[in-house]
């Protein structure tokens, strides 16, 4: 398989998916050389539980699925704050930030995916606070005072997730709702009023994005309001202390570009998580699988179908060919209160 006796499995990204791959292929090929590469400073977390920050727990300690030891003694390379610039499938190469280059036997993308930022909010971006890591939802709950209000544009289930953190904290939340409010989900236009009457439900103030005419401009706000203020187009406005921006994910597929892997908005992959070349696979939220039923490359979301993806990639890796099925129930519902409950937040 290489140069040396056991093969090197190099993985990149420390999500979901790329641990939970990294321990099926310790698990089952103790002799194999594994390396996980991550442009994160901390170690694997998960992101699902980030909500919690605003409910008080800023310890990034208590937010680590496993100890640094825990990689030590199943001799899994971590190699942290380093990021991938492209790949040679040729070569069978990683290429690294700082001109260093590893080379694989099989390799698993697992790279994720970040939050969409539509281009007419691009002026304003560092107007805008984050969610998408540990360090940015620190940042974020710096910034918010006691009781403070988040205006939350789009809203889709990672937005309304933390809203109903926030809440529950004690803060407020106007939503700016639109197409992605309840995405991943699909909504029929005629259910789209009662989700977002159970929206309101929850204590979330909504703002309808399509009657305003959209937004304008955000700027700082004037001295003695709060911090920001977000225009739109029919000349109203809205005030917070911060704004967050919701409006689903896009792949993290940058180092891809020039590998010619076929690759339409994530990296495109058989049933069997294999992409166009044999030597790499691709798991999480960053590829786009064949479907048999709907004849085209889905992706698909939630904690159980990741990690399952990250599990199916690395037997395959290993030589099996297992297909990845789907667990993935796509309904958006209402609990027993009225209040929205979906698969999306389902964590264990
Ligand atoms: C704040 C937040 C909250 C979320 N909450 C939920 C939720 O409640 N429920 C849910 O189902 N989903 C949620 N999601 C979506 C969720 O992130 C994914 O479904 C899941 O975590 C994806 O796991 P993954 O392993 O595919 O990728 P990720 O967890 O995104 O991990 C990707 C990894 O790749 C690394 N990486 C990317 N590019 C490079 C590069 N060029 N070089 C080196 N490293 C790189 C990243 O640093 C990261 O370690 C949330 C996402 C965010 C951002």
């Amino acid at each position: 398989m290489s140069r040396l006796s056991s093969p090197h499995y190099v993985i990149i990204g420390s999500g979901v998916a790329g641990n939970h791959a990294a321990e099926l292929l310790r698990d089952n090929s103790p002799d194999s050389r594994i390396t996980i590469i991550t442009n994160n400073q901390l170690l694997f977390y998960n992101r699902y539980l980030l909500p919690r920050i605003f409910l008080g727990s800023e310890d990034w300690r208590d937010f680590l699925a496993w100890p640094a030891s825990h990689y030590n003694e199943r001799k899994i390379v971590m190699r942290r704050a380093t990021w991938v610039t492209s790949i040679d499938p040729a070569q069978r190469l990683i290429m690294l930030g700082h001109n260093e280059s590893i080379h694989y036997d099989k390799l698993l993308i697992a790279s994720g995916a970040r939050g969409y930022f539509p281009e007419e909010l691009a002026d304003y971006r560092a107007l805008i606070h984050g969610f998408g890591s540990y360090e940015q939802a620190i940042a974020t709950k710096r910034a918010l005072p006691d009781g403070g209000t988040v205006v939350m544009l789009g809203g889709d289930m990672i937005g309304l997730d933390l809203a109903r953190s926030l809440i529950a904290a004690g803060y407020r939340v106007r939503l700016v709702s639109g197409e992605m409010t309840f995405w991943p989900h699909q909504i029929a236009d005629e259910q789209r009023g009662q989700f977002c009457d159970a929206v309101k439900a929850m204590g979330i103030e909504v703002i309808r994005g399509d009657q305003s005419g959209g937004i304008r401009a955000i700027e700082v706000g004037a001295s003695g309001l709060p911090a920001r203020r977000v225009l739109f187009h029919d000349g109203s406005d809205l005030y917070g202390d911060v704004v967050m921006s919701f409006m689903g994910l896009v792949p993290a597929i940058e180092f891809m570009i020039s590998s010619g892997l076929d690759i339409e908005r994530g990296v495109l992959v058989s049933t069997t998580l294999q992409s166009s070349d044999p030597n790499i696979y691709a798991a999480g939220d960053v590829c786009q699988i064949w479907s048999p039923e709907e004849q085209r490359y889905r992706f698909y979301y939630g904690h159980h179908n990741v990690r399952a993806m990250g599990i199916v990639a690395a037997g395959n890796m290993m030589g099996a060919s297992e297909p990845f099925v789907s667990t993935w129930n796509e309904s958006l519902r209402l609990d027993q209160q009225g209040y929205i409950d979906s698969p999306f937040w389902e964590c264990d």
